[in-house]
Formats: structure tokens, sequence, C-alpha cells
């Protein structure tokens, strides 16, 4: 996305506090979401995405701060009265009504007229695939099949906002895999705003336009995905968002000088002690020495993960992804290379 975001378009959320007893959930988070974007926030359990998540929906008070959306202040208003709807982990179907009843739910309650409550529920459900189960009730439904009713009902309301609060994590992998790819598919479609939660990066690299990723109450990084996880603010974003290796650093002229040696780097750290990152699939690996950031290093360890092999070299150790192709055995000693542009300087996280 790369809307210009402004307060007076889209969920601006400014300096939001909240503690519970010791425990402060939320310190200080501010975040834009433009209209129309797939925001995501990740972080691990604990580091309060599901508080924003219900402080944005209005089921919980910021203890300070302020929410606007589209221009409007609604960091006090009722939750009822928010353009907002959420899906929850749990789905929250009600059991003894069909399908069809439970997508109608929210459109009866609000008195819409028969005709309209059928046109929409059944857009909805044709929508998401659910025609044919709409007299079903939830217990005859899989779980992707009843995630995909919990998001019917909320879309049927018509949101400005849709929340996810880790919507798939009751799917099993694979099923999982392909619920991502439709949810981001039909985000494409609707042009509505989703904010999701999840402690799963790939989740989040698969749905999202911006990630922010959180941590004990704090945003430590947000940006694109391709961002986030090529420029890694700092080694908990570097490693949370997939395989790094860290490397201790200490700065020379030129580039840094590490456990392997001296590595060039392409612009000078900040800080004159402090770590470097590269990410397992960036390391080449070959048979002649590299002209710059050559290491010499032997294979300890193989694993096959079907789309690439992970290896563990020593000195290190080092962790290098090679395509499914190239086997490479235990023992053998290979030349690594981690090249100038690929080495990222994390910040000096002991400031
Ligand atoms: P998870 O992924 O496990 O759901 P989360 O990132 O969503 O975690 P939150 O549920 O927002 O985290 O919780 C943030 C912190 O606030 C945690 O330490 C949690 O124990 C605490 N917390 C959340 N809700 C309450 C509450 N109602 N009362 C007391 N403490 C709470």
């Amino acid at each position: 996305m790369n809307q210009t975001l402004t307060t007076d378009q889209g969920l601006s959320i400014q300096h939001i506090c909240k503690q519970f007893g010791d425990v402060k959930a939320l310190n200080d988070v501010s975040l834009d979401v433009a209209p129309g974007e797939f925001f995501t926030l990740l972080g691990p359990s604990g580091c309060g995405k599901t508080t924003l998540l219900r402080i944005i929906a209005g089921l919980e008070l910021a203890d300070s701060g302020r929410i606007f959306s589209g221009g409007k202040e609604i960091t006090h208003l009722p939750a009822i009265k928010r353009q907002v709807n959420t899906v929850f982990q749990s789905y929250a179907l009600f059991p003894h009504l069909t399908i069809y009843e439970n997508v109608a739910f929210g459109l009866r309650s609000r008195k819409f007229p028969e005709d309209e409550i059928k046109k929409r529920v059944d857009r909805r459900l044709e929508m998401l695939d659910l025609g044919p189960m709409a007299r079903r009730h939830p217990h005859q439904l899989s779980g992707g099949q009843k995630q995909r009713v919990a998001l019917a009902r909320a879309l049927v309301n018509e949101p400005d906002v849709l929340l996810l609060d880790e919507p798939m994590s009751a799917l099993d992998a694979r099923l999982r895999a392909q619920v991502q790819e439709d949810l981001r598919r039909l985000q494409r479609k609707l042009r509505r705003t989703f904010i999701l939660v999840t402690h799963d990066q790939a989740e989040a690299l698969v749905c999202s336009d911006r990630i922010a990723v959180m941590r004990q109450g704090h945003v430590v990084q947000c940006g694109e995905p391709e961002m986030v996880y090529d420029y890694p603010r700092d080694s908990f974003v570097a490693q949370f968002l997939g395989a790094a290796n860290l490397i201790e650093a200490t700065r020379v002229p030129g580039g840094v000088q590490t456990a392997f040696g001296f590595l060039a780097l392409e612009k000078a750290p900040s800080w004159e002690k402090g770590t470097v990152a590269i990410r397992p699939e960036w390391i080449g690996i070959g048979e002649t020495e590299p002209q710059c950031n050559g290491i010499r290093a032997r294979v300890s360890e193989i694993v096959y993960r079907g789309t690439n092999f992970d290896l563990w070299l020593e000195p290190g150790p080092i962790r290098v992804r090679t395509s499914s192709y190239r086997r490479i055995d235990p023992g053998r000693e290979v030349w690594l290379e981690l090249a100038p542009k690929e080495l990222v300087i994390l910040e000096d996280e002991t400031r």
C-alpha cells in the first residue's frame, strides 16, 4: 500500500496504554491503518495483540490514548456503535441455528427487511462457497467451513473494519495455508480494512499489506512484509519473522570483525559492538573461494524440508538453506559467501 496516511482516513491509533494490575499490556502504541488495507498484528503470546484488537472493537477501554476512525474520534464509542466486526478464534457460532440463520443474525437483530436479509446472506454464502451448507447446523461442518461461516457472518454487516483474532488457529496446517490465501483474495475483492491478530509469521507474510511486529506491549517494527523480513530492525524481529543467523561483531574500517574473521559491509554500523544478521537462504555455497566474505566451513548436519535442505555448518553453527536438488552430505567442506549486500546491520539493543 503506497497510501499516505492521515488521521482523517482509515483507523488511527494514538499513544494507547493499557495496564492489567502490574502487567503493562500496551505501552504507548501508535499505528495508522489505511482504508482497504490488510494489516496484521504479529507477536508472541502475551505481547498485547488481542488487547489492542479488543480496544479497537470497543470491548475494552484504554487507560490512555485515542482512536480515530474515518477522522472521527471513537475512543469512548460503545462497541455496538462502531463500524467494526470481529471474527473470534472460537468462531462463536450459535449451535442451535442453521448456517443461514447464523449469518442472518446480525441483520435480523438490526430489523432489516426479510428480502434484504435474504439477498445479503445468499451473496455472502455464495461468495464463501457455503451455498449448499445453508440448512446445516454448525456441528455438521468441518473446521474450515465453520471458519468461513464466521467470516460470512461478520462480512454480511458490511463493516468498515473487520477484526480477525487468530481465526485460523483451529485449522490443520494444510487447510490453514489454503484459508490464508482465500482470506487474502477475499480482502482484495472486498477492499475493506482487515486487521488480523496472529503469532504465525508465515500467515502474516502471506496475508498482509503491512505487519506490525509487537513485543511486550510495544510495536517494535511496522512495514510491508518484504521490508520487515529483509530489513529486520533487531534480533527479535529477525528471529520472529523466520530463520536468521545472528553474528556478533565489532566495527572496524570497511566492515566488522567476527568469530569468522573480517566481514565487509555496505555501510558502517552506528555501534561499536553489535550484531549483524543473514537469512539462511541468502548465503551462497560453492567449491571455490568467493572474492569477498568467504568462510571455509564443514557441513555437520542436513535436514530435508521438502522445498529445500537446511544445512548446519561449522564453525558457527551457521544455517544455510539450499534448494531441494542440492544435497551436500555431512563431512563435506565448502565455501560460504556472506555477501555484504545480504548482511543486515541490527540496531543496538543494549541502548
Ligand atoms: P495471545 O497470543 O496468547 O492471545 P496476546 O499477544 O494477544 O497473547 P494479550 O491477550 O493482549 O496478549 O495479553 C497481554 C498481556 O495482558 C498478557 O500478559 C496477559 O496476561 C495480560 N492480560 C490480558 N487481558 C487481561 C485481563 N483481562 N486481566 C489481566 N491480565 C490480562
